[in-house]
């Protein structure tokens, strides 16, 4: 069975890999661009996973799931590839200041424990005595989560991808998506998507998966219009190009009878916008905190991440589009964060900052994050993407899921 993954960040790659492990399947990934220069490129790799407040149903479901396949699914790459993936296992310090409800967090550490997870709640004596580099006139108390880490994104996506060559899987570097061809089936009142366009021909499949990021809204765009398209046509088969190829490749669609009227189910919309994030490296001649206790530090939705060497992100602002669409870094967000991150953590003050970059979080439209499902109208695509603010959290419990659907 041919399955054709558009997309190389963490998702696309992560279902690459967990479906090389599937007998039987040819898997081809392709991507405008190498892997990890999307949302991937630009992320902390924060897995908040047992500090997050979700409890119950899916949100903690994938969550979970996640944190656990994590467990397994890094020493696996590691032995298969011979890379390391730099891979902090030192937890997440979560402050809480002044005015924030700590009976909350006591209640979720009571939970978590009865889900078997753990969580501390630390005093002042305790963030003093663990996290020294920290201003705590302003800290009432502190969420440990030690189950909770940090992976470098962009190493584990480009690990992911060696895994899955290894594997069997063909990657396909440059590759956009130019049209779609489908066959529509009476039976099922269903599309089935039989044909990728690329400018480098085409490429036939069995499934499909869309795990493009913020480029997904674009290729759903794309098969929902094929989807209509083909309410007019008896013929079963039907090509539908992007606008700009479109004038390239006029007459290649077949429509014998566009007076039969069909019915298609209702074609669901899906619309991922882009969420900036900017953030920093910043270098210190002296690392700050414990020599062998380096966790993340979660301030105010700001996060400081120990690279080593006194190396650290921070990260990240969270700036929305506007009313067209587009998101513009603003210089002065980046600064107000490091600003705030100083609040808490003084040292950064004294520290040089050597990289500032900004990336785009695929956010979906009126539906909660992420979006892992068949796409309406299609028997054999499904859609992995609107993983927002936790992509490299879930690409492991969403490899599973699509691994589910497909096999
Ligand atoms: C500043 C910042 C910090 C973040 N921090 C964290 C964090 O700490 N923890 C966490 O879990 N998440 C974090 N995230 C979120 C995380 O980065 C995203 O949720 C995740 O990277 C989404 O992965 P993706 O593979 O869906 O998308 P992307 O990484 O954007 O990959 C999509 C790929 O699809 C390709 N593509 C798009 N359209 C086409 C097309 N038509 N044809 C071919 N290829 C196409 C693109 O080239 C791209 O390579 C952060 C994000 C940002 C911006």
């Amino acid at each position: 069975m041919r399955v054709l993954v558009i997309g190389c960040g963490i998702i696309g790659a992560a279902i690459a890999y967990e479906l090389s492990l599937v007998t039987g399947l040819k898997i081809t990934v392709i991507d405008q661009q190498p892997p990890a220069q999307g949302a991937t490129g630009a992320a902390l790799g924060i897995l908040m996973g047992v500090i997050s407040k979700k409890v119950k149903g899916r949100a903690w479901q994938l969550r979970q799931a996640s944190i656990q396949r994590y467990q397994t699914l890094i020493p696996e790459l590691e032995a298969l590839t011979g890379h390391q993936i730099p891979y902090n296992r030192n937890g997440i310090v979560k402050l809480i200041f002044p005015g924030e409800d700590l009976d909350s967090w006591e209640k979720l550490a009571k939970t978590r424990h009865s889900q078997g997870w753990h969580l501390e709640i630390w005093d002042d004596t305790q963030i003093r005595s663990y996290c020294p580099q920290l201003s705590i006139d302003k800290i009432i108390a502190a969420i440990y989560s030690p189950q909770d880490g940090q992976i470098e994104p962009t190493a584990l996506t480009k690990t992911l991808v060696a895994a899955a060559t290894l594997n069997g899987v063909n990657f396909k570097f440059g590759y956009a998506v130019e049209g779609v061809s489908s066959t529509f089936s009476d039976n099922l009142n269903l599309n089935t998507c039989q044909q990728i366009y690329t400018y480098e021909g085409k490429l036939e499949i069995d499934w499909l998966v869309i795990a493009a990021g913020v480029g997904s809204s674009q290729l759903i765009t794309l098969l929902q219009a094929q989807a209509q398209k083909v309410i007019d046509e008896t013929s079963a088969t039907s090509t539908i190009f992007s606008p700009k190829q479109e004038q390239k490749n006029t007459g290649v669609f077949i429509s014998n009878n566009p007076n039969k009227a069909r019915q298609i189910p209702t074609v669901l919309p899906l619309t991922i916008k882009p969420v900036l994030g900017q953030a920093l490296q910043l270098r210190l001649e002296n690392p700050i905190g414990s020599r062998d206790f380096q966790p993340v530090i979660n301030g105010n939705d700001i996060q400081i991440v120990p690279l080593g060497k006194g190396e650290y992100w921070v990260g990240a602002t969270v700036e929305f589009p506007n009313n067209v669409g587009d998101v513009v870094a603003e210089p002065i967000l980046l600064e107000n964060m490091k600003q705030q991150a100083i609040s808490f953590c003084p040292a950064i003050a004294e520290a040089k900052v050597i990289r500032t970059w900004s990336g785009k979080r695929p956010r979906p439209e009126g539906h909660s994050a992420p979006i892992i499902t068949k796409l309406t109208g299609y028997s054999n695509v499904v859609v992995a993407t609107g993983h927002y603010r936790n992509g490299v959290l879930l690409a492991p419990a969403t490899a599973q899921e699509i691994r589910e659907i497909i096999t």
